[in-house]
């Protein structure tokens, strides 16, 4: 069971190195998705909170940019040790706030060490480059600086990674943060960033956090986007509200990342150990209850092995144990709430209606949907087309991997895939034809470590995180040129 009990508790915003409630006194009921029962009343913010926030990154920027590399180096190092002494209680927090079961949990524990401990070094990359220039007595440089401050929206479903994704790499960097997090995760993917890193040593401001009520989030993003004092906007959600936000970031030439939605493909080809496909496929199609943007969403195999797979896979899928998120054991949880399950339940009944047939599943059992394999499901139905967020998997029966490729990139999305196949030289070759922005040879897609350049392409997202790359988008280049000598001008 839980390490820890989780008692109700407040979720305020954490502003300037304050903690404060909203400006208006407002606060929301945040509710666990498995019991039903209160886990926090949380800081319902709006414009006037999110543009406090926005100040009090500001004013921190000159002193957090100029602090030296070894200092910033420190505090996420404290902050890596402080996440592993807590981790007992945020397995906890995070299976009551977001219904995440114990492994899903520990893959966000350690991933957000690992971050946390590779971003350390940062600072201390090259910031710059010597450019030969043909002005003689030209000396010329190109620097990289911070840009100063980033606003980082971020959402529930891996709420501790995702938001620590969104805000470790642009702080070490040396840039100040405004984070908001997703009504459903305030704590977990929020105001604990603000405690770890508050103990860990970050200056006042540096990182602020402001959170809201469910319906409320734009009142915080539209600041987020029209004040002059956020330079950047680091989006992690769907690709309707990332289109949205973009289309207002265009308006006020504001640079956004956008990591977006998926309708991730596994291909199964003839020659693929079957034993191993079927294992893998079950985890991506059914880790965290399908909820992980990189989840397999549909799965194209290969006539001769369809059958086959399509039997040891049915069978794995039954035996999933569904139900509280806090037994160890469990692996189907409760989908996120009501609203998200009805969904689920719409696309799956209306797929069925066009003609699809169910392996297994398919019948909602409140907070959890069963995991859930459809065949035969017809192009035009929505479940075919856009990202359903929970434990629902298409299979395709192609004849041939050409196909496969084909089906495969007939989608608006492009974020991960999988292939699987005993000839991993083919697999190669033919993962150079998947328009994914991630593509895994004989794994499933649900794979992520700090350091690898994460994205997608098409209606995926723009830009990529990682540590190795997150200078890209969380620094500006500045060429400067200096002379020791005056040259000569022609009037
Ligand atoms: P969502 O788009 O509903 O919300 C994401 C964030 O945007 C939340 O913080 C939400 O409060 C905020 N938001 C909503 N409206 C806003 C507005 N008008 N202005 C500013 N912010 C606003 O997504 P969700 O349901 O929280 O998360 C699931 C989605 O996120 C799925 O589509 C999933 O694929 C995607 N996702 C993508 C990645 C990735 O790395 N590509 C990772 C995780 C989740």
């Amino acid at each position: 069971m839980i390490d820890r009990e989780v008692v109700p508790g407040k979720t305020l915003h954490h502003i300037a190195g304050e903690w404060i409630g909203s400006a208006t006194g407002r606060e929301y009921e945040n509710r666990s998705p498995w019991t039903g029962e209160v886990f926090s009343w949380a800081a319902a913010g709006d414009a006037d909170d999110a543009r406090r926030a926005i100040e009090a990154a500001h004013s921190a920027f000159p002193g957090w940019a100029a602090t030296s590399p070894g200092v910033r180096q420190r505090v996420f190092l404290r902050a890596a040790d402080i996440l592993e002494r807590r981790a007992g209680e945020i397995r906890s927090a995070l299976a009551a706030e977001t219904g995440s079961g114990a492994h899903f949990a520990d893959v966000q524990i350690n991933f957000a060490t690992t971050l946390l401990r590779q971003a350390a070094h940062l600072g201390y990359e090259p910031v710059g480059q010597v450019i030969p220039s043909d002005v003689a007595g030209t000396r010329a440089v190109a620097v990289r600086r911070p840009v100063g401050v980033v606003a980082a929206i971020a959402p529930w479903n891996a709420s501790l990674i995702l938001s620590g994704r969104s805000l470790v790499a642009p702080l070490a960097l040396g840039n100040t943060v405004v984070l908001k997090p997703s009504e459903e995760s305030p704590f977990t993917g929020g105001t604990l960033w603000s405690e770890i890193l508050d103990e860990a040593g970050l200056p006042p401001g540096a990182l602020n956090v402001v959170t809201h009520a469910p319906g409320e989030a734009g009142l915080i993003g539209d600041e987020m986007l029209s004040n002059p004092w956020v330079r950047r906007i680091n989006f992690t959600g769907s690709t309707a509200t990332g289109r949205r936000l973009a289309e207002k970031a265009g308006r006020h030439l504001k640079r956004v990342v956008l990591q977006l939605s998926g309708q991730n493909p596994l291909i199964v080809l003839a020659d693929a150990d079957l034993d191993y496909a079927v294992e893998a496929a079950a985890y991506g199609a059914f880790v965290h209850q399908g909820q992980v943007c990189l989840c397999a969403r549909r799965i194209f195999l290969e006539r001769s092995i369809a059958a086959e797979f399509t039997t040891r896979f049915a069978a794995k899928v039954e035996s999933l144990p569904t139900g509280d998120p806090r037994i160890p054991g469990t692996v189907i949880g409760p989908v996120i709430n009501k609203w998200a399950l009805a969904l689920i339940e719409r696309r799956v009944e209306e797929a069925v209606r066009l003609g699809a047939k169910l392996i297994t599943g398919g019948t909602a059992n409140p907070p959890c949907y069963p995991p859930t394999v459809l065949v035969d499901v017809p192009d035009d139905a929505e479940i075919a087309q856009a990202e359903t967020f929970g434990p629902v998997v298409i299979l395709e029966t192609v004849e041939s991997a050409e196909q496969a490729i084909h089906r495969a990139n007939d989608s608006d999305f492009g974020l991960a895939a999988g292939i699987f196949t005993r000839d991993t030289y083919r697999g190669q070759e033919l993962a150079a034809q998947l328009e994914t922005g991630i593509v895994h040879v004989n794994d499933q897609p649900v794979n992520d470590e700090p350091q690898m350049p994460f994205g997608g392409m098409k209606d995926s997202g723009w830009g990529r995180f990682g540590i190795g790359v997150a200078a890209e988008d969380f620094s500006e280049i500045q060429w400067v040129t200096s002379r020791h000598e005056p040259r000569a001008f022609p009037f």
